[in-house]
């Protein structure tokens, strides 16, 4: 029965790949599986040497607990940021693919690198909150591509999800090809826990999910308003972070 059930499964792949061959998530190529060797080869992990604070790469490793010149000069609110890729013109690839054309099929291969990439602070968490849309840009939209990675991550290690916990109380423009100073203030003040909400939130440690981190701005907000409601500690696990200013293009 078990074979027989496999077989078919098989069958039905096959032709799904007939019919709709499967396309790498980067090279756009016909590819069996999300990637192919050389795709994989082209993304920039973020292994090594990494600030325990932001997971901005650093030049020297100085073991665990490493902390940058920047979150040294200014702590952020959050306890520890992860990042899994370098945000470069190969990982823009699949992360517009899912950010703009809605491409779900490298969710699960994604939120593996997210995981792997913050084991520490998945494995404290009570609760993982993606970055919420404004009601009316998810409306237009449809979905809201950091709460699929969301869902995907709390899938693979087991923490519970909760959608629509902080809400964008104020509609921001889109921070795209706006500087570090000016994203900040885009953001400030944008986002909320309700009365209702905040029950969870109360003395809970959190992982907030989004796809990029570009200066941190939007992220920065949503941690200031999980602390408010009385979160206990917010860590934050991005799919690419921005690592150089010029590469801020997203
Ligand atoms: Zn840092």
């Amino acid at each position: 029965m078990h074979a027989i059930a496999t077989s078919a499964k098989r069958a039905v792949s096959t032709l799904t790949d007939v019919l709709w061959p499967g396309r790498s998530l980067v090279s756009g190529e016909p590819a069996r599986g999300a990637l192919s060797a050389e795709d994989f080869a082209a993304l920039r992990f973020l292994t090594g040497a990494l600030c325990q604070s932001c997971a901005r790469p650093q030049e020297v490793d100085l073991g665990a607990g490493t902390i940058c010149v920047v979150c040294q000069a200014r702590t952020p609110l959050w306890r520890r940021a992860h990042a899994a890729l370098v945000y470069d013109d190969v990982s823009r690839v699949p992360i517009l693919g899912l950010k703009r054309a809605g491409r779900r099929d490298g969710l699960k291969v994604m939120a593996n690198w997210m995981v792997a990439a913050a084991r520490d602070s998945l494995e404290r968490a009570d609760l993982i909150v993606p970055v919420p849309l404004h009601y009316f840009r998810l409306v237009r939209r449809g979905y809201n591509q950091s709460g699929w990675l969301a869902s995907a991550v709390g899938a693979q290690a087991g923490v519970k999800v909760a959608h629509g916990l902080v809400k964008r109380v104020r509609a921001t423009p889109s921070q795209a090809g706006l500087n570090a100073r000016a994203r900040h203030r885009n953001v400030q003040g944008a986002f909320g826990v309700s009365e209702s909400a905040a029950k969870r939130v109360a003395g809970a440690s959190i992982v907030l999910v989004d796809d990029v981190m570009t200066t941190g701005a939007t992220l920065k907000a949503v941690t200031r308003a999980l602390l408010n409601a009385g979160a206990k500690e917010v860590n934050i696990v991005v799919l690419a972070r921005v690592v150089k200013p010029e590469e801020i293009t997203i």
